[in-house]
């Protein structure tokens, strides 16, 4: 009952139109649905972003950088789609495009993750001043549905967000680095706290330079965690 009068006064919008999505009970509009290509080849074997080269099987970070996660994977390309799509998303209060992301990523990677023996997801967290001025984290959205498709469990207060950085799409590498620095701590609150988190599948929104990611990942391996995988919606191109 409650659904059906949520659905009548909002109704669902589409994650690459914005319209309302039609027909009624899909994800996305029969005419959006196929607007959005998964990344393809070539990508950097360690941070899966899309590279020119095929002559190197690493972008030009990776070359240089060693992170933190073992390896990351994205679903799509960070373009004027996504880009917009995941703007609405995160500052528009389009929850309901989580669903969406997340049938994506386990229609994309579902085999994948399977054979990477992931103990739990764990989404990117954001500051609790932001949690109470945005509503939710974006992240923890996509990655609690995600995990109810994969079976396995999905802990948010496990790694926190202890400092309230400065946002990280004004800065270049090297001071996204170090806004990052001392970011991110393990909840001695949490009840996963003395549970050895084997491996890991951290869930984020956008992946641009992997300094996010590295930061939490070394949080994590510092913690005991053995290998820790990324996976985002979607990757700027690298250089
Ligand atoms: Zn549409
Ligand atoms: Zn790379």
């Amino acid at each position: 009952m409650l659904k059906i009068l949520t659905e009548l006064l909002y109704p669902r919008r589409c994650p690459i139109c914005d319209d309302i999505v039609f027909p009624k009970g899909k994800l996305v509009c029969n005419s959006c649905r196929d607007i959005l290509m998964p990344l393809h080849e070539p990508l950097c074997y360690k941070c899966g972003r899309q590279i020119t080269s095929t002559g190197s099987e690493f972008c030009e970070t990776c070359f240089n950088y060693n992170f933190n996660f073992d390896k990351a994977f994205s679903l799509w390309p960070y373009n004027n789609i996504t880009k917009t799509s995941l703007a609405r998303f995160k500052y528009k209060g389009r929850r309901e495009f989580a669903d969406y992301y997340a049938d994506k990523l386990y229609e994309y990677f579902a085999p994948l993750i399977s054979k990477l023996d992931i103990s739990a997801l764990i989404p990117v967290p954001i500051h609790p001043n932001r949690l109470i001025t945005r509503g939710y984290n974006q992240a923890n959205l996509i990655s609690n549905i995600l995990s109810k498709k994969l079976d396995l469990p999905n802990i948010s207060d496990y790694l926190i967000r202890s400092k309230n950085t400065t946002a990280q799409k004004d800065l270049d590498p090297i001071s996204r680095r170090k806004n990052l620095k001392n970011a991110f701590e393990i909840n001695q609150n949490s009840k996963y706290y003395n549970i050895h988190l084997k491996n890991i599948l951290l869930i984020d929104d956008i992946y641009t330079t992997g300094s996010t990611a590295d930061s939490c990942s070394k949080i994590l391996k510092d913690s005991g965690t053995e290998k820790v995988y990324v996976l985002c919606i979607a990757s700027v191109r690298a250089m």
